[in-house]
């Protein structure tokens, strides 16, 4: 039987996000003795909060430069090469195989996925969100064994915590919906004119009606760089597809993209996929949306926002 060690970090508010959930459903249902091992600025509400999960010790370090998501996903492939274990990234599942481990994970742009297992101990596997459901349970009173940790000299101070505001934020990796804006929104419309601002405000009212996660074809991340009408909540941090993201919502809506593979490999663990498009050729038209709408997205879009109300 493994020793299974969850390491988790708390959020702002002290809590264990839904990432830290769904990992602690991975774990257990390895079915090994687990350690959970809880890293912030806080981590008593969080361990109080999976208290009744069956793991047999809470520890805890607990700090203001304790670590975030991605300061794990830098600082974790360095801990288990010190220790001369192994660790794989991007894990969509973590299973038992003849009584051992074995990860699954996707290859080539998520084209292939392989499941894998590996003796060398210890293995750190970092998992990706959206995988599986979240841990439920009971709070309780865990008996938390603080760990103190006398860091060597260290470059980090802390100075504070600045989180952008709600509004703000257009990446939103737990939202049940994607809207996707693709370049045709930038792009002269039936009048002869660009409306890049009109486009900028509908994207925005639904991102905010919606509460909605943006993505952008690479065409449309990429034209700040060349001088055209831009749409400033886009960043090449929106891309989805082959040199973008492979997010993972229930629903998508595509508008004013064309729906070419580069980008469509981006949709795979989309479930329901729908797109606006003026051309009803386009790529989302040949097998690649569940539902294509043949209209002018600017119209659409209005439409849809007066009926999601204020
Ligand atoms: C190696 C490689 C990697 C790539 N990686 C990626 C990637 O990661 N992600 C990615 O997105 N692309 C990627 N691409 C590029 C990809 O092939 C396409 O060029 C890109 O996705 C096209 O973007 P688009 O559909 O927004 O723009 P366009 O092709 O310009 O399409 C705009 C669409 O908007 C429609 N439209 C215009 N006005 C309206 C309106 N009013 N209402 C409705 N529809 C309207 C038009 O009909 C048109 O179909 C990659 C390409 C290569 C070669």
């Amino acid at each position: 039987m493994e020793n299974i060690l969850l390491l988790a970090h708390t959020e702002a508010d002290g809590s264990l996000g839904k990432a830290g959930l769904e990992a602690l459903t991975t774990a257990l249902s390895l079915g090994g003795a687990l350690t959970v091992g809880l890293v912030g600025a806080a981590t008593g509400a969080a361990a109080n909060q999976i208290a009744s999960c069956g793991a047999a010790r809470f520890l805890a370090v607990t700090g203001d430069a304790a670590a975030g998501t991605s300061r794990w996903a830098r600082a974790l492939p360095g801990v288990a090469f010190r220790l001369g274990g192994r660790v794989d990234t991007h894990a969509t599942g973590l299973d038992l195989a003849n009584g051992a481990p074995a990860l699954t994970r996707w290859f080539y742009r998520q084209r292939m996925e392989a499941v894998l297992s590996r003796t060398q101990r210890p293995w750190v596997v970092l998992l990706d969100p959206g995988c599986v459901a979240p841990w439920v349970g009971a709070p309780g009173a865990a008996t938390v064994e603080a760990v103190s940790i006398e860091p060597p000299a260290t470059r980090t101070t802390v100075t504070g915590y600045q989180a952008p505001k709600a509004d703000e934020q257009t990446i939103r990796p737990d939202a049940k919906m994607l809207l996707v804006a693709g370049a045709g929104w930038t792009k002269k419309q039936g009048d002869g004119a660009v409306h890049a601002a009109e486009a900028e405000q509908l994207i925005l009212a639904f991102l905010r009606k919606a509460q909605a996660s943006l993505g952008g074809s690479k065409s449309v991340v990429d034209l700040s760089g060349e001088g055209e009408a831009v749409l400033h909540c886009m960043t090449h941090m929106n891309q989805i597809g082959q040199t973008g993201s492979t997010p993972r919502h229930a629903k998508g809506l595509s508008t004013c993209c064309h729906g070419e593979e580069p980008h469509v490999v981006g949709w795979r663990f989309v479930n329901q996929r729908r797109a606006i498009n003026l051309d009803a050729g386009c790529g989302w038209a040949r097998g690649k949306a569940d539902v294509l709408y043949v209209a002018d997205a600017f119209e659409v879009m209005r439409h849809v926002n007066a009926m999601l109300g204020s």
